[in-house]
């Protein structure tokens, strides 16, 4: 499954909700990212530290959803910096997150932002995403399966057999939860 660049939304979503000031921070500079193929307990978070400023994404639990999926979290997770760096207010989902959510949300058609994400899965992926350890591709199965292996991955570095190195780990697909 293809890999939407994160800049895109991220400063579409900002010109159009936030005025332009995410992209404007700087000392740290907002970063946005995909995880890797291990962040299965969350769709998103965003943390702050010494000289950390980051939105990350869960790579496993959003490729697999239409792109509204991401949209709501990339945008929930970015009020989240609103707050933390613009407001400079120190809530979770408090009072000024809840009057920004709602303003996004009447304000456009397109994504739904919520205090705690539940998709409409399509059928196909209510049921397992399966991750490689290896490059962190993903794909959903509606079982659970025994013995798999990523295929790119064996191909790519043990001429085609299977390996144990690129053995699927199977997570449950969301409902997600966000941070
Ligand atoms: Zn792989
Ligand atoms: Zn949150």
């Amino acid at each position: 499954m293809p890999l939407h660049p994160l800049p895109p939304l991220f400063h579409r979503l900002d010109r159009e909700h936030f005025e332009g000031q995410l992209a404007g921070l700087h000392q740290p500079e907002l970063r946005i990212r995909w995880s890797d193929g291990r962040m299965t307990r969350t769709a998103g978070l965003y943390r702050r530290g010494p000289g950390l400023s980051e939105i990350v994404l869960s790579r496993p639990l959003l490729v697999p959803l239409p792109l509204e999926a991401t949209l709501s979290t990339l945008c929930h997770e970015m009020i989240h910096a609103w707050v933390d760096r613009v407001l400079r207010v120190r809530e979770a989902h408090g009072p000024n997150f809840r009057a920004s959510m709602q303003r996004i949300n009447r304000a456009q058609q397109q994504f739904e932002v919520s205090l705690r994400h539940r998709y409409p899965l399509p059928a196909v992926v209510a049921g397992w995403i399966a991750v490689c350890p290896s490059c962190g591709r993903t794909a959903s199965y509606r079982r659970r399966r025994q013995g798999l292996a990523c295929r790119p991955c064996c191909e790519a570095h043990n001429g085609g057999r299977w390996d144990q190195r690129f053995a699927l780990s199977f997570v449950r697909a969301p409902e997600a939860s966000s941070g």
